[in-house]
């Protein structure tokens, strides 16, 4: 089996801490354990892609998924008055920590500007 973390929660294989907010034959939609504005989900797909550098033309409709995942989530949850932030980290200079594609739904309150830090 997949030691990855986001493999096991994304196929519930293991748990989420969290709560799930969607689920469907390719994505899952899950609370992230450390978050970092009143809503932060992650929408993550089932299928194991390490990251956005490694995506090609047959996963582009899997990503309009994620993106539209993300908008139903962000609206259901009463952010489309004031908006929220998608985010995608990429490998080490982007910040990212899980070596699994995910989207980061993030809202709630007025989120800071993006810097270089
Ligand atoms: P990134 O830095 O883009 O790789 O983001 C990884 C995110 O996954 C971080 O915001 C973590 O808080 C979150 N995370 C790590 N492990 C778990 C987990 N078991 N359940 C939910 N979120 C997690
Ligand atoms: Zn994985």
């Amino acid at each position: 089996m997949s030691e990855c973390v986001f493999c096991k929660i994304a196929n519930r294989l293991s748990g989420s801490d969290g709560e799930y907010h969607f689920e469907n034959d390719q994505i899952s939609a899950f609370n992230d354990i450390n978050p970092q504005a009143p809503i932060h989900i992650l929408i993550v797909p089932k299928r194991h892609i390490p990251s956005i550098v490694d995506i090609v033309d047959s996963d582009i409709e899997l990503l309009g998924k994620m993106v539209r995942v993300a908008s139903e989530l962000a609206k259901s949850h009463h952010l489309n008055t004031n908006g929220y932030r998608l985010v995608f980290n990429i490998k080490k200079h982007g910040g990212q920590v899980v070596d699994h594609i995910h989207l980061h739904l993030l809202g709630g309150q007025q989120l800071g500007k993006m810097n270089n830090n």
